[in-house]
């Protein structure tokens, strides 16, 4: 960490999930100098743990929070042409039967869906008779099915990657932004309501601490805001109320997306994503540490009965890993879990404290990231005396670091077929290389290790050395945890998929020259952060 690490910047974001890292990427691109910390692995909070859909929310129609779907299918849009690399359309199938949903009520929200999504590329809804249901979803429960309605909306292959592209451009556009970095306290300077913050203490992975000053400031660090708030936060109610959501993988069974409704009225998803499908998810209060958060045997048994319900010859007791996140919603203490709103804050402690210069988030999601944070950077902007800049709004147009200027399916193919030739790998591999990386897949190929000439060989499908090199060289990797969870998706596999985690574990301990004793720490860390994915035993 260099000196200028001091500043002052004229923003300091803490957080460095989908939130911070938008904030982070939105004021860099207007010419603020940023300053982006995260106290452990970019997206390693919340943001790696949701259902990873780019999506309005057919759900919020229910709380009538329309104008929340309108900005989020807005937001939809502009994932899908900014990242297509990383975003992609996704076909849902909305079951009917009519002693759980009455076929008007889904035709309804379908249409207001649609009717809020004005500029979209992505196909309208449409309906299906049974059989045409059946045709398409045979797992689908016959009985008593009465037809389905279809509709689309984004996937996020990779919501970890999305964000790692987030700082990756901020950084492109000047911005500091550093990984292992905890915010131990707040400096503000005045007293009563004529406070203004003026900086934080920082400390890193060694302990080491330091100042830094900054003429404003942005706590995103969700379901920690309070904690960063510190002695700012006692004596008022929490900023936020935390509850609980869990999703179950099992062996993929479906092509398309299902929504469909649990015993309890609760919707909830069954997703194809890679070779799973993704059952998920919950709603429950919590309290305690969000990284302390798993699934319980009580959660895992009530989506595996609610989704049985629809898919009675299903793998559904194959549980092959779980999930749990914790969401940092607006605190509404009378409301329950799933009625809380959906919407986002920016809590503005200038005019509610008399603190100028800082703001804290409260909830979010991560389709609307962007747009919130062009909300927090106007905020800003005008707070130092830069309203100009609060008229550009880059992020609307700026694709991210990986897309490519020509049509997605055009680009995929032709890329792939170059990266096998010119890499002289499989066509999987280099399909895989392309669909992950975009455009960036020549960088990553050009990171100094050739595929293959690492010694140790990954097993079949397993990534490439490049891969590992360029995560640790370039996007801040630093334990195995980091590679396999949130640069590639490869710890998503029953106990964090040990045989291609030790040979990352040892590509990585060529490339940072971990000794025996450091490498056997970090296996044990690697565990200690799969046991957050476990299955809990039955009974
Ligand atoms: C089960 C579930 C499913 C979801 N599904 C979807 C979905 O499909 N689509 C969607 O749009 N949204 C979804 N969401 C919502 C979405 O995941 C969250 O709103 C979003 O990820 C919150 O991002 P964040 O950046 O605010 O918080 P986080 O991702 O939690 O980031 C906060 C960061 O702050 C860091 N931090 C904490 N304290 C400090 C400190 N002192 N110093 C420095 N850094 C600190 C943390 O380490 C953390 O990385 C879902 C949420 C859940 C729980």
């Amino acid at each position: 960490v260099q000196a200028a690490d001091a500043g002052p910047f004229d923003l300091l974001v803490i957080g460095g999930g989908i939130n911070g890292a938008a904030i982070a990427r939105d004021a860099a691109l207007r010419g603020l100098s940023v300053l982006l910390v995260e106290r452990d692995d970019w997206a390693g909070g919340t943001t790696a743990k949701s259902s990873r859909l780019a999506h309005g929310g057919l759900r919020y129609l229910e709380l009538l929070e329309f104008a929340l779907v309108r900005e989020a299918l807005e937001d939809r849009e502009r994932l899908l042409t900014q990242a297509p690399h990383l975003v992609r359309p996704l076909r849902f199938v909305y079951p009917i039967y009519p002693e759980v949903v009455a076929k008007r009520t889904v035709r309804l929200g379908l249409w207001l869906y649609d009717v809020l999504s004005r500029r979209k590329s992505l196909p309208k809804r449409g309906h299906l008779s049974k059989r045409a249901a059946l045709e398409l979803v045979p797992t689908l429960e016959p009985a008593r099915l009465a037809g389905a309605a279809t509709f689309f909306d984004g996937q996020i292959q990779s919501v970890e990657r999305l964000v790692v592209e987030m700082v990756a451009d901020a950084r492109r556009h000047n911005a500091t932004a550093l990984s292992r970095t905890t915010v131990v306290g707040l400096e503000i300077e005045g007293s009563g309501r004529d406070r203004r913050a003026t900086g934080a203490r920082l400390r890193d992975e060694t302990g080491r601490e330091w100042a830094v000053h900054a003429k404003a400031i942005v706590n995103a660090a969700g379901c920690w805001v309070d904690d960063v708030l510190g002695p700012l936060a006692a004596g008022r109610p929490p900023k936020i109320r935390k509850t609980k959501g869990i999703h179950i993988a099992v062996p993929r069974f479906l092509d398309v997306a299902l929504m469909v409704r649990a015993k309890d009225g609760r919707s909830f998803f069954v997703l194809p994503w890679g070779d799973d499908c993704i059952v998920g998810t919950t709603d429950t209060d919590f309290g305690g540490d969000a990284r302390d958060a798993v699934a319980s045997p009580a959660e895992v048994a009530y989506l595996v009965d609610s989704a049985r319900r629809y898919f009675p010859a299903a793998p559904l007791d194959q549980v092959r890993y779980t999930y749990a996140g914790v969401r940092a919603l607006v605190n509404q203490p009378k409301v329950s879990e799933s009625n809380v709103t959906r919407r986002h804050i920016v809590y503005d402690h200038g005019r509610e404290e008399g603190i100028a210069g800082l703001w804290t988030l409260q909830g979010g999601k991560i389709t609307t990231a962007r747009t919130l944070a062009e909300e927090v950077v106007d905020f800003v902007g005008r707070h130092l005396g830069r309203s100009e800049l609060a008229r550009l709004h880059p992020t609307r147009r700026a694709p991210y670091p990986g897309a490519p200027a020509e049509a997605w399916d055009g680009f995929v193919v032709r890329a792939t077929s170059e990266a096998e030739r010119e890499l002289g790998i499989d066509a999987q591999a280099a399909h895989r290389l392309v669909s992950t990386y975009g455009t960036r897949w020549r960088d990553v190929a050009a990171c100094g290790v050739k595929p293959g000439a690492a010694g140790v060989a990954a097993p079949a499908g397993g990534p490439m050395p490049c891969e590992v090199a360029f995560a640790v060289r370039e996007e801040d990797a630093r334990h195995v945890a980091d590679f396999m969870f949130r640069r590639s998706g490869f710890g998503f596999a029953p106990g964090g998929n040990p045989d291609v985690a030790r040979v990352v574990l040892s590509w990585m301990a060529g490339l940072l020259g971990w000794d025996a004793a450091r490498q056997a720490e970090e296996w044990r860390l690697y565990q200690g952060e799969t046991t957050h994915f476990y299955v809990p035993s039955p009974g």
